[in-house]
């Protein structure tokens, strides 16, 4: 039989494969590639014509995908302008993707009599037991190893990787300070202040951001990195508890604007209904920390029935996890990573929180769009679950495809005029009223300040990707915001003039600061930049409204209606917004809690002029002009900026829904050429 078989890279082959069961598709296979090395692949046709090699053996008993799966990622293709198969595979846990590498051993024999160069390759394998030919190669002179080889004192092998990065988290295993003094390369630093940061990181997630492998492992092996494994608590020492009396609900799409709790009380009755009559469900979620908290508080309930896809999950449990889709009668909780799950059936499809980011930052890919997908291949009914629905999601209920069920909001709402100071007298007053109650502060900015150059008369820039530059006081530091690895500069100077900076507005640390000033050091206020759906406050302030207000784009008043959702949600007695940019109009809306008309009044603006969710609008960047190109082979109407800063030509164009002009495609292979769908 003659299989095409599709890699990682999206890239596919033709192989021979004899052990194929009669329908082979979605089967992962094991091959050697061009380079003698072996690789892993996914059947996804059978083909005719010139093997171009063979399948060496099937490691799974089940099929890793099924055919729906490949028809998502090919709509997905279209969607994106992508490979279909570079997508199918960016959604699959690294751990499934094994592939073979050439390493050296010491040979068992007496290393006495060498001489020093070829003692230390021998010192340097030996404290590592085995090491990857090409690492080899690239630290010692090819010369050396290779003499070394022929005489017998090392060996080479070719072993199997199977991939386990997803199961290491990373944390500081010494305080930040002693950290930072134990080290001096500047990239070792950022690694050690990024993971101060997030507390616990995966190593992908450590790679995504440009971090070096060789780094990580370094700082581990010196006792300034711990690695941990993240495991649910364990089952069988847990009771389970009694699911609340169903309430018996009408299968269909629904949209639930709600708390926490009650998206979490919601959820509970929908398994436990689906798991009566033997049916799977899949919760996708786009926040992580979510995903955990939703999947343990499960657990409480139906033990065993709760199948999580994460990367916490040891990759033993993670392999036996993924194939129990093709049974029944199991809830999947699971992030990007579990959406091309292997299901025989599908009761429902629920989206946990749209409000966290829902794109994939490996593509771009929409978890919104996977999940309405995968509703259609499997004819699964589609809930989202959210505080709020988002612009794209309120003008899906209003065409019918979501029944929309919300809850009131509970907290009154002030509006509090701002001039530029971190906090109002106004709302000075108002919180000193309530000193005493749990407050959480919202500044939409991390760090102190922006910098600003007085001799450009502008914000400082990042020089790679435009952001505005945040100065942080705690760490003496001026940084992109955005990609830390973009600038980073101890230096208050303008990277473009080099002048001196100047601190202007305000950040989370200036925040803190002045509320100190004010109120001196509170256990029951709390800051943020961004409001967890499943925390409770009292108060919720935005002291800072206008950051997002006043970005030039056109979502920017979506964005700041998204914060004040959120942060509605979550205060109990009020919201106090600060802003000196909402319109009258737009004020007694928001304080009447009026969004469905606030909603009702963007979509009408953007189907004006023309903008998403009404087109799809596509950003092209490019280091040299390409008007001739677009306008020959794209699209005559295109708005362009040239970026002086960053040397780049910034091409928007918008386009009817559907799909996108064939064309775009060329651009994609082009060289110094990005493109961004919004
Ligand atoms: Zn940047
Ligand atoms: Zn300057």
């Amino acid at each position: 039989m003659l299989v095409k078989v599709a890699i990682s890279s999206g890239r596919t082959y033709l192989l021979e494969c004899e052990d194929c069961p009669k329908n082979p598709i979605g089967y992962r296979v094991l091959f050697k590639g061009k380079s003698g090395k072996g690789s892993t692949g996914i059947i996804v046709g059978l083909s005719e014509g010139k093997a171009q090699g063979r399948v060496s053996s099937l490691p799974d008993k089940l099929p890793l995908v099924n055919t729906k799966a490949l028809e998502i990622a090919k709509d997905l293709g279209n969607y994106y302008l992508d490979i279909p198969w570079k997508i199918l595979w960016s959604f699959i846990p690294a751990s499934f993707d094994w592939y073979e590498e050439n390493f050296v051993l010491l040979a068992p024999r007496n290393l006495k009599n060498l001489d020093k160069n070829s003692l230390q390759v021998v010192e340097y394998i030996k404290k590592r037991r085995k090491v990857p030919y090409e690492t080899l190669l690239e630290r010692f002179d090819y010369r050396l190893i290779h003499l070394l080889k022929d005489h017998g004192i090392i060996l080479k092998k070719t072993e199997w990787v199977i991939p386990r990065v997803e199961e290491e988290v990373y944390s500081l295993n010494i305080p930040l300070e002693e950290a930072l003094k134990r080290v001096r390369s500047k990239e070792k630093k950022e690694l050690i202040e990024f993971i101060n940061e997030r507390e616990k990181v995966t190593k992908e997630e450590l790679l995504e951001q440009g971090f070096k492998s060789s780094h990580i492992n370094d700082l581990l092996k010196r006792g300034i990195l711990k690695r941990e494994i993240l495991y649910p608590k364990a089952l069988s020492e847990i009771p389970l508890k009694q699911a609340p009396p169903l309430v018996k609900r009408k299968k269909g799409n629904e949209y639930l604007s709600t708390s926490f709790k009650r998206a979490l009380d919601f959820l509970i009755n929908l398994v436990a209904q689906n798991l009566g009559g033997g049916k799977n469900t899949l919760v996708l979620f786009p926040s992580k920390e979510e995903l955990y908290r939703v999947s343990d508080e499960l657990r409480n309930y139906f033990g065993e029935k709760v199948v999580e896809i994460s990367a916490r999950i040891k990759p033993k449990e993670l392999y036996e996890n993924w194939f129990r889709a093709h049974e029944s009668g199991f809830v999947f909780l699971g992030s990007f990573k579990s959406v091309f799950l292997p299901f025989s059936e599908l009761e429902s499809v629920v989206l946990f929180n749209e409000q966290e980011n829902t794109k994939f930052p490996a593509n771009g890919v929409d978890l919104r769009r996977i999940a309405y997908l995968l509703s259609q291949k499997y004819a699964s009914e589609l809930i989202f679950t959210s505080p709020y629905p988002r612009l794209e999601s309120f003008l899906l209920i209003k065409k019918g495809i979501f029944k929309h069920r919300k809850e009131d909001f509970k907290a009154n709402i002030y509006i509090h005029e701002r001039k530029g100071e971190v906090i109002t007298e106004e709302t000075y007053k108002f919180i000193n009223d309530r000193v005493e109650e749990r407050t959480l502060f919202v500044v939409v900015k991390q760090g102190y300040s922006y910098a600003y150059c007085p001799r450009c008369e502008s914000l400082a820039e990042c020089p790679e990707c435009g952001s505005l530059l945040t100065f942080s006081k705690e760490k003496g530091e001026i940084f992109c915001p955005r990609v830390k690895k973009h600038y980073g500069s101890k230096a208050f100077e303008c990277p473009s003039c080099g002048g001196e900076l100047q601190e202007m507005g305000f950040g989370l640390e200036r925040a803190r600061e002045v509320i100190k000033d004010f109120f001196s050091e509170r256990e029951n206020f709390s800051f943020t930049t961004n409001p967890k759906w499943f925390e409770e406050y009292e108060n919720v302030v935005i002291l800072n409204a206008d950051t997002l207000l006043s970005v030039p784009n056109y979502r920017s008043r979506e964005r700041f209606l998204n914060l004040v959702l959120k942060s509605l949600r979550v205060a109990k007695n009020s919201l106090v917004i600060q802003s000196a940019l909402i319109s009258e109009e737009d004020k007694s809306l928001i304080l009447n809690k009026n969004f469905e008309e606030l909603f009702e009044r963007e979509l009408k603006r953007r189907k004006e002029e023309f903008l998403p969710p009404f087109s799809r609008l596509v950003v092209v960047e490019s280091e040299q002009e390409i008007d001739e190109f677009l306008k020959e082979k794209v699209s005559e109407n295109f708005f362009k900026v040239y970026e002086e800063f960053r040397e780049v030509y910034r091409y928007m164009l918008k386009f009817k829904l559907g799909r996108l002009p064939e064309e775009l495609k060329e651009l994609k292979g082009m060289k110094n050429v990005r493109i961004i769908f919004d």
